[in-house]
């Protein structure tokens, strides 16, 4: 599998820019996310095939305290992004990716806004949840 995405799209953050927070994840959240773009977000792109723009990936604690995270995000250590696909409902892909063979931890559909996706590669729940 040719992995497409750029590690950059899962660190990069305005928000940390604006507020000069250093959102560099450490080896460990590195693994995390690797592990995330191999199991879920490269296999969602070629699924869609469509682009996949990732709104929020790694979060160090001070960004993820900024943009009102929760204290157990998984964004936290690098096992969650939040995306969007344009002209699709968080809905519709959440039904997709729950049909296909796609392994994930959460699969939550946040505000019918993005989509956040979650692997935890010690133990995969496969929930499918909705925030309102
Ligand atoms: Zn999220």
């Amino acid at each position: 599998m040719k992995i497409n995405f750029k590690i950059s799209e899962f660190i990069n953050s305005d928000t940390a820019i604006k507020n000069k927070i250093n959102n560099m994840p450490d080896i460990n959240s590195m693994d995390n996310i690797l592990d995330l773009i191999i199991n879920c977000m490269q296999p969602a792109r070629e699924l869609f095939n469509l682009p996949i723009v990732v709104t929020s990936g790694y979060r160090c604690q001070k960004l993820n305290k900024l943009v009102g995270g929760s204290i157990n995000s998984q964004h936290l250590n690098g096992c969650a992004a939040d995306f969007i696909i344009k002209n699709m409902k968080p809905v519709e892909i959440i039904e997709r990716i729950k049909s296909s063979n796609i392994c994930y931890d959460q699969l939550i559909n946040e505000y019918d806004k993005w989509v956040h996706i979650s692997y935890n590669k010690n133990n995969n729940r496969m929930q499918i949840l909705k925030i309102k």
